[in-house]
């Protein structure tokens, strides 16, 4: 039974593996996989798909059968508590996204308001899909907070504003009658990127998500970084301006306090006025406005102040820039570049690529979704 949720767990969402890749994965032989996979074909578990992944990294191999979770399997439901507004997902095992819903809302205030809109609004997409309630999987939830994994409860201080006392989990379980799994969200930002997205070829790289909130994901050597609280990644409170802005987790001059969404629209409000939110300042970056360029190029350049050390210490192959603010595009990407360029030190041989997300602002809500697989029951 070991053996066969090993298998399981190498073909697990989204991204189909061949034989080969499962017996690398799980260290089993071949034929023991090859049996293993037989019956979890026979079980209707897994599916053998009609195309063949070529061989990577074997001179003169074959391209071999594509296999995946049966999509039949069931559902799964992702959340995203974003600081400003809200999304849920609903996927199949396969990886394919079968219904969506943003909401904006004030997150930070309306706890019971936001888990109760969530959860109905979830329960809602599920129900206009016509899917009973027994072929639903579980729910991820992804927040813009440190999460502590062993109680599943939120880091302290929280950094949402009414959060401190609300059990999220245990509220959202038995308003939905499913198993509810709970983390910070530029972690499963990462690991959607990784599974999904820009990464699927790294297995070393930080994920930074600049939104209204803004944080890092790590994957080290293919797995997912917690550190020892689960609260790895806090980039948002890296120290770039020893004297700045004072920050609400008592620090001064962290990167949120200048690359946030409230410090941008602040910076620019001598110049252009009120510039209200992301969505004005993606549409002027576009328009190819000087000020907002200029703007965009200092944000970056923080994020690299931030992110330098980091790769230093690190040594990761990719860097992948998610989150609402990834939209303005190559001036805040060229920004961290150039500080990564000139702060990563030349002894770690090369400067990390630096990329943008290809999920957009839906990487945390597929990270949530990808979570609650993990720990959903598939046979
Ligand atoms: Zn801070």
């Amino acid at each position: 039974m070991r053996n066969r949720r090993a298998v399981l767990s190498a073909a697990r969402f989204g991204r189909p593996v061949t034989r080969l890749e499962i017996a690398r994965t799980t260290g089993l032989s071949a034929a023991t996989v090859s049996g293993l996979v037989a019956g979890l074909i026979a079980d209707g578990v897994l599916v053998e798909l009609d195309w063949r992944i070529p061989a990577a990294g074997v001179a003169g191999g074959r391209p071999a059968a594509a296999l995946a979770v049966n999509s039949a399997l069931g559902t799964l439901i992702g959340i995203h508590l974003a600081h400003a507004g809200i999304r849920i997902l609903l996927a199949g095992v396969d990886g394919t996204v079968r219904a969506e819903h943003t909401h904006y809302i004030d997150v930070d205030h309306r706890p019971a308001d936001t888990l109760e809109y969530a959860a109905s609004t979830a329960l809602d997409l599920v129900a206009d899909l016509g899917i009973p309630h027994r072929k639903l999987l579980g729910v991820g939830v992804a927040v813009s907070a440190p999460v502590l994994l062993h109680s599943q409860t939120l880091g302290s201080p929280p950094m949402l504003n009414d959060w401190g006392e609300v059990d999220i989990a245990p509220r959202l379980r038995k308003r939905m009658g499913l198993p509810v799994h709970l983390r910070n969200d530029a972690d499963l930002g990462a690991l959607a990127e990784w599974r999904l997205g820009a990464a699927a070829s790294a297995d070393n790289l930080v994920y930074v998500m600049l939104s209204e909130g803004v944080g890092a994901g790590l994957v080290l050597q293919g797995r997912l970084y917690d550190g020892d609280a689960g609260a790895a990644g806090e980039l948002g409170h890296v120290t770039v301006v020893p004297d700045g802005q004072v920050c609400r987790c008592g620090s001064r001059g962290c990167l949120k306090t200048v690359v946030g969404a409230r410090a941008l629209a602040t910076t620019l409000a001598h110049s252009h006025g009120s510039v209200r939110g992301f969505t004005d300042l993606i549409d002027l970056a576009h328009r190819g406005d000087p000020g907002v360029r200029r703007l965009l190029g200092d944000a970056g350049r923080a994020v690299g102040t931030a992110l330098a050390p980091i790769c230093t210490v690190l040594n990761p192959e990719l860097v992948v820039i998610g989150g609402t603010l990834a939209q303005t595009g190559e001036p805040l990407l060229n920004g961290i570049r150039e500080t990564l360029t000139r702060g990563v030190s030349p002894v770690t041989n090369r400067t990390p690529d630096v990329l943008p997300g290809t999920l957009g602002t839906r990487a945390e809500a597929l990270g949530a979704v990808i979570t609650a697989n993990q720990f959903a029951d598939l046979g």
